[in-house]
């Protein structure tokens, strides 16, 4: 599509009618500071809190009840203050390209990632609350409620390293395939737990979107599944002696660990030489991974109270662990993963990010709000390919881009044909199969 077409296509806005946004802006984001508040007051709470610090939560409190109320009376989107970080002047420069602009009524992309950073700004510019992580609590608890999922798939994994070795079952092409979905899958639906996206979700809920069976009833609907187009990728160049994943992580938990999970099966499989697990810089999006998520993911797995079946977990967990001692699995941050450029900016924003991506075998990028800024949050016609939503990230890229991702905004492309999109609408109308979190894509790119 020429780019002046490619530049027609407008992002969506917290102020569209019947949109994901809209919805998000006006009922969702109030609940996730009200959240904050909540888990500030708790931890003040704590005997053990020091005087001067639990003084200062009570301040911290007050500023994110102030944001809250910004977003409930809609007050215009203020410059962001000082708070001793570099990049406060690309974000007001951002917001002032924008011009006069609300919490509802806004690019939703810019505005939810700029509540994040007012968030951040707030523990930035306090004395004793620097770093830490308002979310925490919240990540923690869901982790454990994922529990049945968590030993089923350990379990499953290990009876495969036991029964095949997956490496030495050189001889079958087609299990090495079926063995290549089973495993992608159970990271794209890893995707299902978001927490800033599913604020209410019950136990049962939790439950009935993890678990094998459930997997397995998924698979229709994933609407853009380009699982054979990477399969063949990769066995095309199976033969290049440097191959290094990279995973653009999106939530810490359950998630993480269908990633870790994931990471390991593409070592363990060969396919990968190096996997490289990008990470938040602080925290975001309420559930997004952060440097710290890594390790409470192996203290959970380790922790015979979290899991107490340990038969599988026992053996995994130390599996799973060397992987990282060896620098087989690596961990790093960008500071442009928590910016609210689309990654149609990252030529100009981040060149050597780009350029380490360029380099890389294959980059797998996670969950909604990666896909959103993949496709510059732009209401594409559903049948736009992949390819030309990428924009500067597609066609002749040089990047080799999977998205596994469950739709849970108001943006999907890549869907193969018009009657696939008037079926889906049917199925599931206003935009559920968009919006509400049971459909999914497997969408890759070579960048040819
Ligand atoms: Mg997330």
């Amino acid at each position: 599509m020429p780019s002046a077409t490619m530049k027609a296509i407008r992002s969506v806005w917290t102020s569209d009618e019947g949109s994901m946004a809209k919805q998000t802006a006006e009922t969702r984001w109030a609940k996730i500071i009200q959240g904050t508040v909540d888990d500030m007051g708790e931890t003040a709470a704590m005997e053990d809190i020091d005087d001067q610090k639990r003084v200062e939560s009570i301040a911290i409190q007050i500023a994110l009840k102030d944001i809250k109320n910004e977003i409930k009376n809609n007050y215009a989107l203020t410059l962001l203050q000082d708070d001793g970080k570099p990049d406060v002047q690309e974000w007001n420069k951002q917001l002032a390209s924008i011009g006069e602009c609300s919490w509802i009524n806004c690019p939703w992309l810019f505005g939810e990632c700029y509540m994040y950073r007012r968030i951040q700004g707030i523990f930035n510019s306090s004395r004793y609350w620097q770093d830490y992580d308002v979310f925490r609590r919240q990540k923690d608890s869901t982790f454990i409620k994922s529990r049945a999922a968590v030993e089923e798939l350990a379990s499953r994994y290990m009876q495969t390293i036991a029964e095949s070795g997956l490496v030495q079952d050189e001889s079958n092409e087609e299990a090495k395939k079926l063995r290549f979905i089973e495993m992608t899958e159970v990271a794209l639906w890893g995707n299902a737990t978001d927490l800033s996206l599913l604020a209410n979700l019950t136990l049962e809920d939790l439950q009935q979107l993890q678990g094998r069976d459930a997997i397995q009833k998924s698979q229709r609907n994933i609407v853009d599944n380009d699982t054979d187009d990477v399969w063949a990728y990769l066995r095309r160049t199976a033969g290049q002696s440097s191959r290094q994943i990279d995973i653009v992580l999106d939530n810490a938990g359950f998630e993480l660990f269908t990633d870790v999970l994931y990471a390991a099966y593409l070592l363990d499989a060969g396919i990968a030489t190096s996997v490289r697990l990008h990470t938040k810089e602080s925290p975001w999006f309420v559930s997004d991974v952060i440097p710290s998520d890594i390790e409470s993911l192996f203290k959970h797995l380790d922790s015979s109270d979290c899991f107490p079946s340990r038969e599988f977990l026992d053996r995994l967990t130390p599996r799973l662990l060397k992987f990282f001692q060896s620098g087989a699995i690596t961990t790093t941050s960008d500071p442009f993963w928590t910016t609210s450029f689309s990654f149609h900016e990252m030529p100009s924003k981040a060149p050597a990010l780009l350029k380490e991506l360029q380099n890389s075998y294959l980059v797998i990028f996670k969950g909604d709000l990666n896909y959103r800024k993949l496709t510059r949050d732009g209401l594409w016609p559903h049948t736009t390919t992949y390819e030309e939503a990428l924009g500067p990230l597609g066609k002749q890229s040089s990047i080799k881009i999977l998205a596994l991702r469950t739709n849970k905004s108001d943006v999907c492309a890549g869907v193969p044909t018009q009657r696939e999109v008037d079926a889906l609408n049917e199925e599931a109308p206003n935009g559920a199969w968009i919006q509400n979190g049971k459909y999914a894509v497997i969408s890759f790119n070579e960048g040819q």
